[in-house]
Formats: C-alpha cells, sequence, structure tokens
C-alpha cells in the first residue's frame, strides 16, 4: 500500500532542489492513490514508482556563437519521460529560468496529458536555459540548429516527436527541422508546429488556445451556464493567449485583459479585431512586453507589475507560465466573484490556489486537460505527415472539439462529485489509467 504523505518524503529526498517536479507528481499522486491502492495490479507492478521516474534525460552542451563572434554556451535537456502508449512527444521550451526540475514537471504533466487526448503519444518534454530576449534572427537559427545537432540522435518520427513550447514557435521549430533534414536527409514528420510549406497542420498554432475555450464552453454548459456575454481574464499574450482570445471572441465572450513579464493590460471595450492581431506583432517584436499595447490602442489601460486576478470577471483564463496565480490572486478572484477558471498554462496556479477554488466549489480546469488542444492537433499533425495528406482547417477543427469534448467527459466520469465536478481528480484518474495500464500489459 502506498501512503501519500512517505511516498513524497521519498521522492523529495532523491530530487533535492527539483520542486516544480515534486509539485506536479504531488498533485496527480494524491488524486490516484486511492485507485491504486485498491488495484492489487497496480500495487504488485509498483506503478507509482515507475510512473514517477523518467525513462531518460539527455543533457548537453549547446555551444553557438553570436553576432559579435563571441561563443556562448548554454545547457540543453530531452526529458523522455514515458512510451508506454506511444512514441515520446512533448514540445521544447526556451527560457532563461528553464532548469531539468522545469522540464522533467513538464514531461511529467505530459504523460497524462497525452493519454487524456486518447491519441497514441507518449510524454517528453526538452528545451534550455537560452533566452530568446532581444536576440536576433540569426542568433536565434544558430542556437536552434546547434540545439538541434545535440538532439537529433535521441529523436525521430516513432521515437520521439518534440515540437514548440515558450520562446519555440514556428520559425524555431523550421529552424530545427532543417537542422534534422541536413543531418539526416529525411523529410518525416520528426517535429510537430512545422509551417504549412514544411508539412505543418492547419489550426496548430491555434490549437491550445481554441481548446481550452472548447474545453470551458463543456464546463459551462454542464452548469446550463453560456460563455456568451461573459467578460474574460486571460494572461500572458503569446501564441496560447492568442488561440484563447481568438476563440472567446469567436464564441461572443468579451476579453478584457493580456499580461506580460511587465504587468497587464485592462482593455475594458474588449480584446478584439486588429487588437487580437497586434498581440502577434508584440510577441514577432521580441521584447517580451505588453506594454506597447496601450501605446498602440490608448483607450486600454496598463498596470505595471500587476497581474489580472485583480480585475472582476467571470472566467479567469491563465496562459502565461507555471504558478503564475498564487493563493492571494485565487482569493481575490473569488471574492470577486469569479464563475470558472481555466487553467490554460502548464500548473499555471500553485498548489494552494487549486485546494481553495475546489475548496469553494468554483470549477477549475488543471491545465493538462484545458491546455491538451495543443498536443492533440500535434498528434493528427503526425497523422497528416504519416498518411502523407493534408486535412482543412474545418477538418481539423472538427477533431479538435471532439478531442477536447471527449477529455471534459472524461473529467466529469472520473471526478464528479454530487453535482461538482472535481476536474483535477478527474483529469488525473482519466490520464493515469491508460498510462498505467498499458505498463503493466508491457511487464517490465
Ligand atoms: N508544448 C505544448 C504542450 O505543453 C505542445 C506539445 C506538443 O505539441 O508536442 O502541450
Amino acid at each position: 500500500m502506498y501512503d501519500l504523505n512517505g511516498f513524497m518524503r521519498e521522492l523529495e529526498k532523491r530530487n533535492p532542489a527539483q520542486e516544480e517536479y515534486i509539485q506536479a507528481v504531488r498533485e496527480v499522486v494524491a488524486s490516484v492513490i486511492d485507485v491504486v491502492n485498491s488495484n492489487e495490479r497496480y500495487l504488485r507492478n509498483k506503478i507509482l514508482d515507475r510512473i514517477v521516474e523518467p525513462n531518460a534525460i539527455h543533457e548537453f552542451r549547446v555551444e553557438w556563437e553570436d553576432d559579435n563572434h563571441q561563443v556562448q554556451v548554454n545547457r540543453g535537456w530531452r526529458v523522455q519521460f514515458n512510451n508506454a502508449i506511444g512514441p515520446y512527444k512533448g514540445g521544447i521550451r526556451f527560457q532563461k529560468n528553464v532548469t531539468l526540475g522545469t522540464l522533467k514537471f513538464l514531461g511529467f504533466e505530459q504523460v497524462f496529458k497525452n493519454s487524456l487526448t486518447s491519441l497514441p503519444m507518449g510524454g517528453a518534454k526538452g528545451g534550455s536555459d537560452f533566452d530568446p530576449t532581444g536576440k536576433s534572427e540569426s542568433e536565434i537559427r544558430r542556437f536552434c540548429q546547434s540545439f538541434m545537432r545535440c538532439m537529433f540522435k535521441y529523436i525521430g518520427p516513432e521515437i520521439d516527436i518534440p515540437a514548440g513550447d515558450m520562446g519555440v514557435g514556428g520559425r524555431e521549430v523550421g529552424f530545427m527541422f532543417g537542422e534534422w533534414k541536413r543531418l539526416t536527409s529525411e523529410h518525416v514528420g520528426v517535429l510537430t508546429g512545422k509551417s504549412l510549406a514544411c508539412g505543418g497542420s492547419l489550426i496548430r498554432p491555434e490549437a491550445t488556445g481554441f481548446g481550452s475555450l472548447y474545453f470551458a464552453n463543456e464546463m459551462l454548459k454542464r452548469n446550463g451556464d453560456s460563455i456568451k456575454g461573459k467578460t474574460v481574464a486571460v494572461s500572458g499574450f503569446g501564441n496560447v493567449a492568442w488561440g484563447a482570445v481568438l476563440k472567446a471572441n469567436e464564441l461572443g465572450a468579451k476579453v478584457v485583459t493580456i499580461s506580460g513579464p511587465d504587468g497587464y493590460v485592462y482593455d475594458e471595450d474588449g480584446i478584439s479585431g486588429d487588437k487580437i492581431g497586434y498581440m502577434l506583432e508584440m510577441r514577432s517584436s521580441n521584447r517580451n512586453i505588453v506594454e506597447p499595447y496601450v501605446e498602440r490602442f490608448p483607450s486600454a489601460r496598463f498596470f505595471r507589475g500587476k497581474k489580472p486576478w485583480e480585475r472582476k470577471t467571470d472566467i479567469a483564463i491563465p496562459c502565461a507560465c507555471q504558478n503564475e496565480l498564487d493563493i492571494n490572486d485565487a482569493k481575490q478572484l473569488v471574492s470577486n466573484g469569479v464563475g470558472y477558471v481555466v487553467e490554460t498554462s502548464n500548473m499555471g496556479c500553485v498548489a494552494e490556489a487549486v485546494d481553495f477554488f475546489i475548496g469553494k466549489r468554483i470549477p477549475f480546469a488543471p491545465g493538462k486537460a484545458a491546455n491538451a488542444g495543443g498536443v492533440s492537433v500535434s498528434g493528427l499533425e503526425m497523422t497528416q505527415n504519416s498518411m502523407k495528406c493534408s486535412w482543412s482547417a474545418k477538418e481539423v477543427d472538427d477533431k479538435l472539439k471532439a478531442i477536447m469534448e471527449n477529455i471534459h467527459k472524461a473529467c466529469v466520469e472520473n471526478g464528479a462529485d454530487g453535482d461538482y465536478v472535481n476536474y483535477v481528480k478527474g483529469a488525473n484518474i482519466a490520464g493515469f489509467r491508460k498510462v498505467a495500464d498499458a505498463m503493466c500489459d508491457m511487464g517490465f
């Protein structure tokens, strides 16, 4: 029998200074421990001990030359967490504070997220402490090429298929894909999130944000409610936030905030039309600040160093980074009467905030369910690459919507508690079962 605190104490001892990874594991183990303890096969297979351990971690020195012809050195990783239900799959994050612990947390989350999509994908994550902010395009290209030279021997279209994440978009995926082709001479679906010209899928750039709103729509529908006319607070202003704002508008909601590391923008009139396109311009300027929005649209206001959660809105959608929403933010949102929280960043809320929302019976969607749309369309990109075909935007979008509805259904089936749905528990149990069963079926 497993004991949560004993198990976690041991894990902390074995993984010092990896707080984010410990946080992610604790949430999953707390959700599934009763399922495991009542399943003789899981116990006999020591399933928890095995599932929290990555299959392999590749760490490399990434050397590149900057525009001043100086040698630069960064650290890179590919964490291949679990391939029980399919080849390793997960994004690459370039951000200056990335550590191995960050990538282990993201890889661990990815295992259960990918399982929820119902597509055959294992979980992985990669990245580097390279900071793309302010770098020229040539520097980014040289870094991406060097990163791929370090990683290429560990990946392949039936082994491990990386994609984008923070700091890695279509441009960076293109540079890495180009280097893969130069190294192997193969044009295969070894990366997803490629441009259309390189064999990417329609709707992939929009997918995470669209998926999150499809999930939110299901949450509201279950409560006999509707997104139409609701006000929404979004954080972040990158690719995920952009897709979320786009779909929220399409569904008739009004998005009043976006944010960056510098602060947040409050636009009472709603972020719609041209303003949504401007988010992409801010992103491609590579400055990583959101303040230029109010220079362009002066009726909006900018709040330096503040977070959007101080605003009174019906729905909160964190789309920036892990642990961006703390317990004080959670209390403020609840005291302002927030109806729903749809975590779209990976582990966007601290554990105490999640417990607070659940304690107040606020419907709270965890990132691994709400943001699964991105990797789902990556899975659809892999299918199109293998079939040597391309689907229309509508075909992909319809499939994405159906996947998100299914994930919502699985969360309800495993997390319903009377009228309330504990989506954290539902997502963790549903995602865990498939991976655990596959691991037991295959022996060790
Ligand atoms: N980085 C995204 C995520 O966190 C997408 C991964 C992928 O498409 O492989 O799920």
